[in-house]
């Protein structure tokens, strides 16, 4: 699959050194690499069912276990009692517990009331009850055993569910609006292009052994953080040729933060899978692979730049021109599809927020049984892990609110109930140095005591991320207050969890990563204070209108 040597490959010369295949780089330079080499990853799911599910953790080759099993969106959950403090310090095998962290695809967010009963089920049954929604629109559960995933992945796929490529360094669930083809003011419905590249790409092996990990987003609405993918799919409209998407490439946030770069292409919907296609394949050839960190594709855009990027995937992988197009025009509010609201075929969608995506599998199973209750049989997970009922007649409506409500997941929530977010942190997390989820909890329900008095002066939302450690899975550059999890020292000199500050990052409009604020680092203990210190003196300070970011 590898091109011929062109002249963009020459001029890439001096990077040969950075692992790129096309360059003729094909000896791995780091494990990570080698490990892909050995074996296609894929191929761990034989090794699951016949040899691990039997002989049990112990049995588990190491290469597999903290490699392959990503493929099949498995990870070793943190060992319980370990504090933050010791993250740095110790091996990966002394943070392994023998149970795993299992994430399920839902592309698009996409989930039929079958699938919802079902992943609960599996949950009840298999993980303890756990269940988070991801801000990858995507189930994830914890405490499940080896033995246990065959079972479960019969269970899943029963249903039209898999866990392949939900983790590793693979093209991983696709994202899109979780009200494409209901939304009245959509560009166009990204579903069907999604669904093109499922059946065409996820386990094809020309693409499971990519750089790093390749994060996808397609959307008639500009609802999916767009600008922080490998690659994304904007709808607009083209004066000439219609409703289409605008390409963008090389986003991302973690350590290095990056926005995506718009490569000035129109895509016509049956177009999207080809050109997906010839992105992800200029990523897995041109992409570097020596190191790690350096290896997502957002390094190699920043290094080649949008036009050298669009004529190299012209010539070499598409074999002709795109279409030129102009840039989408940017909604003035970010979308989170809260609360109640008209489809365009004159029935309603409801959008609950849980606090931060902690649901549980018996929340799931509820939620699938009040939503059929309400005469509808689809849902979707959104990217700040909230939950969108769709086609509710109107008269419906105020019984699935109240259902809802009873399950913890109110459509009328407060800003902070609305506007939190959060990673899985210690709980379960091998890289995590504080806690995350349960924090969130806590922050929410202060904030909804402590700032009562001022609710009715919030009139644009306030997102306020929390990540475990430097990562940003939690994406907390783009929140209007981020907190980024490490070990900060409190008044009395002792080493305690604590959070540093980033304020005013935003996605739309104003696109921008929160400032790191220097010496605003809080303690855990101090997090809701300074969270009400900091929203008190935006809404006092503030003209009409004004969003946090400004
Ligand atoms: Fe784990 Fe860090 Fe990601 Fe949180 S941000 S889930 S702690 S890697």
């Amino acid at each position: 699959m590898v091109p011929p040597t062109t002249t963009s490959q020459r001029g890439a010369k001096q990077r040969r050194g950075e692992g790129q295949w096309a360059l003729g780089y094909r000896e791995p330079l780091n494990p990570n690499e080698r490990s892909k080499k050995d074996d296609n990853p894929l191929n761990v799911r034989a090794r699951i069912e016949n040899i691990y599910a039997h002989g049990g953790f112990a049995s588990i080759d190491p290469a597999d276990l903290r490699g392959r099993f990503r493929w099949y969106g498995l990870y070793t959950q943190r060992k319980p009692g370990i504090d933050g403090g010791r993250t740095a310090t110790l091996e990966p095998e002394e943070l392994d517990d023998e149970f795993f962290m299992l994430r399920v695809r839902s592309d698009g967010g996409r989930l039929t009331t079958e699938q919802l009963r079902v992943l609960g089920e599996v949950s009840q049954t298999y993980a303890r009850d756990t269940a988070d929604i991801t801000d990858r629109q995507n189930i994830q559960y914890h405490w499940i055993r080896i033995e246990d995933v065959p079972a479960i992945w019969r269970k899943l796929e029963g249903v039209g569910l898999t866990t392949m490529e939900a983790c590793g360094d693979s093209p991983r669930v696709v994202l899109g609006s979780p009200v494409a083809g209901i939304a009245v003011d959509e560009v166009l419905d990204g579903g069907p292009a999604i669904d093109v590249i499922l059946e065409r790409y996820i386990g094809d092996p020309a693409f499971s052994n990519l750089p790093r990990k390749f994060k996808t987003a397609v959307s008639g609405l500009q609802d999916v953080a767009h600008e922080i993918h490998d690659i994304a799919f904007v709808g607009v409209e083209h004066p000439e040729h219609g409703p289409g998407f605008d390409l963008w490439v090389g986003g991302g946030l973690s350590t290095n933060p990056m926005i995506g770069k718009r490569l000035g292409a129109w895509v016509p919907r049956d177009e999207v899978p080809d050109v997906w296609a010839g992105v992800i394949s200029v990523f897995r050839d041109y992409g570097y692979r020596r190191l790690r960190h350096r290896a997502r594709i957002k390094f190699l855009v920043a290094d080649w730049g949008p036009e050298r990027f669009r004529e190299v995937l012209e010539t070499e992988y598409l074999k002709r021109k795109l279409v030129d197009g102009p840039a989408p025009e940017v909604p003035a509010q970010p979308r989170d599809h809260i609360g109640v609201h008209r489809q365009k075929d004159g029935l309603f969608y409801v959008g609950a927020a849980p606090i931060a995506g902690r649901v549980s599998g018996s929340t799931l199973v509820e939620v699938s049984k009040a939503v059929e209750r309400a005469g509808s049989g689809r849902v979707r997970l959104t990217p700040q892990q909230k939950l969108v009922v769709l086609d509710v007649a109107e008269a419906d409506v105020p019984a699935l609110q109240g259902d809802l409500a009873k399950l913890g997941l109110q459509t009328e929530p407060s800003p902070w109930r609305r506007g939190v977010m959060a990673c899985t942190g210690i709980e379960f997390c091998k890289l995590a140095i504080v806690e995350t989820k349960a924090r969130a909890v806590d922050l929410v329900s202060t904030l909804e005591k402590t700032l009562a008095d001022i609710v009715g002066d919030i009139d644009t939302p306030v997102s306020i991320h929390i990540n475990g450690c430097p990562n940003s899975c939690a994406r907390i550059q783009t929140a209007d207050i981020g907190l980024k999890g490490q070990i900060v020292t409190d008044a009395d000199g002792a080493q305690v969890e604590g959070f540093q500050v980033h304020l005013g990052g935003g996605l739309g409009l104003d696109a921008g990563f929160g400032r790191k604020v220097r010496g605003h680092k809080v303690t855990a203990a101090e997090l809701s204070g300074y969270v009400e210190r900091v929203v008190r003196a935006y809404v006092a300070q503030r003209v009409e209108g004004e969003r946090f970011a400004q």
